[in-house]
This record gives structure tokens, C-alpha cells and sequence, in this order.
């Protein structure tokens, strides 16, 4: 295998003298250079393909033992010279000290086809930011980073990726539940790749010290790799820099919205500088459309991140990353405008999103409250986000009152529609149908448009679930099938219907499915 190896944030940007794998406070550095721990009986489960391809890897090599040793952490390529970065973060809206790569280990970046790939191992082993964990990540939690990470890049979410998944024939002990029955599993490594895995804790973690200096190389390192087109770094430039970060993570938010992805964890050392989706946790997929909810259940107690709350935790992450860069630009006027710029665009933005994904691509005064009433109507009983979206494209402008009929099958209980509800929907169908009238769209234009819109297709919490089931007894056809069903997730896919379908009810209240922790 011949990889074009470069190591550009290595070699450009200041490392930690102290070359130990111990944990301790790492300063003035932005890495550490830390081996990944040998695993004991590596064995491919599934690789991406169409990743492999961008790297410059045949499909023949992905299937080669060097492959496996390398993606593993078994073997190091000559050219890596691995490291794990260190950045801090807020999390649950606390400064939280040191962070870091605490199971993550970059391996450096491959330059492909024009493209820059940043690899990193996750589930390698201990680094000198592992605090008091191990280092290691389980098959459980691999499996769902895995699959999402592909799912949202299909979905047209901007995110990480993902290159293999590898189990390593080591056992993992974790308690699920954090209720002190801890067991062990089956430990695994996810190779993901970004152009860069750079986060907002990157940042920050320099300026909480005051080390101005390592905080501008930084700044100044992403800017030259990430935002070129910017310029030479000057305090104008860095302005403009925290604009286009705010600009690209406002995009990121808006794709989550729209196809009902929630985080679970959105701490500042999970905001990836570039807006991409990072760290797959205990995110979960909206069924039943409810802006309350939260897949995570160490945040049951304030929902921080709930669903309907994660726009404004990207401003307020915004904020955090402002405070971090203020020490170059010294003057907050800039900076300020940006964030408060920033709930503007994004409620127009959600406006024209929200308005699509009802086939509605022109601006009407009256959408807003077509808009919010359905966002009403949909929280009264549930009703399945995806399955309603998606159904809706159905709908007859002429038999406005056959409406609750076309969406039925995203209710979950269509018997407990009380006639005081179901006249409510009726009164909401009839104003849509007048709306769509005022649309220049025929009906079949308008499906075509909402379909590529509203995707057919989740990652629903359950589905990942019984593919790692399934894994755990060493049968991997779901984890198969599912990668198969996330590629083409607006499409009709009818061997794949089965995966349409709301929650089963056994799923409701089951740990993984709708009650998930940290623990990975
Ligand atoms: P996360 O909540 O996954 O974003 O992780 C927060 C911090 O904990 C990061 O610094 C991670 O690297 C670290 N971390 C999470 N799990 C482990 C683990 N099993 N071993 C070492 N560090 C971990
Ligand atoms: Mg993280």
C-alpha cells in the first residue's frame, strides 16, 4: 500500500517535548506523539469503499493483511509519525479543562485527487488524554459511528467519515448504565477521516492558559490549510475566519434539522472547525417529532441539547470560540455582529428549509404560521418526523381532506386523534393546499423536489440497535445491509421497506434505542 503521507499539523505546529505515553497536563504544545496499543486478533468487518478510493487504496488492498495491521494500530506506516491532539472544551456549558484525543490517534493526512483526508484511528488506546479511561472504544459504539457517519454524508449532512471498522479481538469492559454493572465487550477501532479534525477546544484551550502564541500558530496554520482563499492572517482575517466557521456550522445545524438528527453531546470540543458532524456518541434520530427530545440520557435532567434547542447551541459554542479567538483580533465589535447575525440567518434559513420540505420554494408572508401551526400539530400526538415528511409528497391539492389519510402511517396511535384534533389537521391541510395552489410547480415536479428533500431512509436509533445485536453474536449481514440502505437514502429502494417503518414499540424505552449514555 503506497500512501502520499503528509504531516503537515505534526510538523508545522509546536509538539510536546515529553514523548512518554503517560496522561498529564500537556501546554504549549497542539499534539503529543503517542503510539496506538497493539491489538490482539484484528479482523476486518466492513471497509467504505467509496473512502478507500479517495485515499488511493485499491479495493485488493482493503482486503490485504497490511491493511488490517495498519488500520488497526498494529503497524505503523513508515512515513507516520501517529499523535494525539490536545484541545479542552465546555461541556454542558462548563470550561472543562483539558480534553483531548483521549482514544483518538491521527495517523496524518493523505493528499488524494486533490483532496486532503486527516486519518484517525478511534479505540487505539490510551494517550497522555486519556485521564482516567482506557483508550479503547467498543464494537457497540463503533458500529453507530460508523454507519452514521456514512448515513449523514448521503444525506447530504456535512460530517467526518469513515474508512474501516475493525474488531480487535481484545475485550473492553463498560458499564452501560452507569449503575455499577459493568461488563465486558467486544473492543473495535473506526479509522474516520476529515480534512481536519481541528475543534473549537482546540482553541480555546490556549486562550484559557493566555498562550497568545501557540494559540496564533494554530489559527494561523488552519487558516493557511482550511480557509487559504482568505489571505495572509491578520486581525481582519481572523474576523472573516470566525464568520465562514459560523457560517459552515449554521449549515451544519440546519441539515441536522432538517432530517431530524440530535447530537446528544454538542460540547465545544465536538464542534469541528471546519462544520463538520464529529463524534458520533449518543446522538439519536427523531421518530416521533418532538423538539424536546434528547437521545442522551446524561442530560435527561436539563435537555441542554435537545432537538429543538440545537441551533442555539451552536451559537452559543459560536460564543465560546469567539471568546477563544478574541486575544488576536482584540476588538469584539466583529466578532459580536457575527453571533448576532448568526439568529437572524439561521431563522431565515429554517424558514426556507422548513417551507421546502413542504414542497414550498417560494416565500409567502403567511408560511410562518402554516409552518408553526404544523409544528404544533405534530407534537399533539406522535407522529413519525420521517415517515410524514417523506409520505406528504402524496398529498392532493384538490382532496385537501383526504390529507390525514395520505400521512396516517407516521402516526402512532392514529385511534387517539380526538375530532377536536383531527379538525385542527384539516383546517392545517386546507391552508396547505391553498398554498401549494400558489406554487408554480406541477404535482409531479413538486414530489420529485420534496424527495430529494426529505429523505425516505434514516439511521433510525432501533435499526443500528439490531444490527449490533446481531454483531455481538458475530453475524454482521445487518451491519451489511444497513450501509447498503444508507447509500441511497432518498430513494424508494423497495427491497429496503422494511426499514420504513416507524419505532416498534419494543424499542420505545430500550437502552440503545431511545436511552443512550456515554459509555462507549
Ligand atoms: P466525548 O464525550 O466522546 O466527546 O469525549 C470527551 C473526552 O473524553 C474526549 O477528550 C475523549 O477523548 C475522552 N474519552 C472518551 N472516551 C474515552 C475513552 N474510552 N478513553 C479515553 N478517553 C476517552
Ligand atoms: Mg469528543
Amino acid at each position: 500500500m503506497k500512501l502520499n503521507l503528509k504531516n503537515t499539523f505534526s510538523k508545522e505546529l509546536p509538539a510536546d517535548t515529553n514523548t512518554e505515553n503517560s496522561r498529564r497536563q500537556v501546554t504549549a504544545a497542539c499534539f503529543s506523539f503517542v503510539n496506538p496499543k497493539k491489538t490482539a486478533k484484528p479482523e476486518l468487518l466492513h471497509v467504505v469503499p467509496s473512502m478507500a478510493h479517495a485515499l488511493g487504496i485499491s479495493e485488493e488492498e482493503t482486503q490485504s493483511k497490511g491493511f488490517l495491521e495498519i488500520f488497526s494500530g498494529n503497524a505503523i506506516l513508515p512515513s507516520s509519525k501517529p499523535y494525539a491532539m490536545c484541545y479542552g472544551g465546555h461541556q454542558f456549558g462548563n470550561w472543562a479543562g483539558q480534553l483531548g484525543d483521549g482514544r483518538a490517534i491521527n495517523l496524518g493526512e493523505i493528499e488524494h485527487l486533490g483532496q486532503r483526508w486527516a486519518l484517525q484511528l478511534k479505540g487505539a488506546g490510551e494517550t497522555p488524554y486519556s485521564r482516567s479511561a482506557d483508550g479503547l472504544a467498543v464494537l457497540r459504539s463503533s458500529i453507530r459511528e460508523y454507519l452514521c457517519s456514512e448515513a449523514m454524508h448521503y444525506l447530504g449532512v456535512p460530517t467526518t467519515r469513515a474508512l474501516s471498522l475493525i474488531l480487535t479481538g481484545d475485550k473492553v469492559l463498560r458499564d452501560v448504565l452507569y449503575n455499577g454493572n459493568a461488563a465486558y465487550e467486544k473492543g473495535a477501532v473506526v479509522t474516520r477521516l476529515a480534512p481536519s479534525f481541528i475543534r473549537f477546544g482546540n482553541f480555546e484551550i490556549f486562550s484559557s492558559r493566555n498562550d497568545i502564541a501557540t494559540l496564533k500558530k494554530l489559527t494561523d496554520y488552519t487558516i493557511k490549510y482550511f480557509y487559504p482563499h482568505l489571505g495572509e492572517p491578520s486581525k481582519k482575517v481572523y474576523v472573516s475566519f470566525f464568520k465562514e466557521v459560523a457560517e459552515k456550522s449554521l449549515e451544519m445545524v440546519l441539515n441536522w434539522q432538517r432530517v431530524g438528527f440530535v447530537h446528544g453531546v454538542m460540547n465545544t470540543d465536538n464542534m469541528s472547525i471546519l462544520g463538520l458532524t464529529i463524534d458520533y456518541g449518543p446522538y439519536g434520530w427523531l421518530e416521533g417529532y418532538d423538539l424536546g427530545w434528547t437521545p442522551n440520557t446524561t442530560d435527561s435532567q436539563h435537555k441542554r441539547y435537545r432537538y429543538g434547542n440545537q441551533p442555539q447551541v451552536v451559537q452559543w459554542n459560536l460564543y465560546q470560540l469567539a471568546n477563544a479567538l478574541y486575544p488576536l483580533i482584540e476588538e469584539a465589535e466583529g466578532l459580536e455582529q457575527i453571533l448576532h447575525d448568526f439568529s437572524t440567518n439561521y431563522d431565515c434559513k429554517e424558514q426556507k428549509m422548513l417551507a421546502s420540505k413542504l414542497g414550498l420554494f417560494t416565500t409567502k408572508q403567511e408560511d410562518a404560521k402554516l409552518l408553526h401551526t404544523l409544528q404544533e400539530l405534530l407534537q399533539i400526538i406522535e407522529v413519525d418526523m420521517t415517515i410524514f415528511y417523506r409520505d406528504l409528497a402524496a398529498f392532493k391539492v384538490d382532496n385537501p381532506l383526504d390529507g390525514l389519510q395520505v400521512v396516517q402511517n407516521a402516526f402512532y396511535a392514529i385511534n387517539e386523534l380526538t375530532l377536536d384534533v383531527k379538525e385542527k389537521w384539516n383546517i392545517w391541510f386546507k391552508d396547505y393546499a391553498e398554498r401549494i395552489k400558489q406554487e408554480n410547480l406541477s404535482a409531479k415536479e413538486r414530489i420529485e423536489k420534496m424527495n430529494k428533500i426529505n429523505p425516505k431512509y434514516v439511521l433510525r436509533n432501533y435499526m443500528v440497535q439490531v444490527a449490533i445485536d446481531a454483531a455481538d453474536k458475530g453475524n454482521y449481514s445487518v451491519v451489511n445491509e444497513l450501509f447498503n440502505v444508507i447509500l441511497n437514502p432518498y430513494n424508494e429502494q423497495p427491497k429496503y421497506t422494511k426499514w420504513y417503518a416507524k419505532r416498534p414499540e419494543w424499542a420505545r424505552n430500550k437502552v440503545g434505542c431511545s436511552m443512550l449514555s456515554c459509555s462507549s
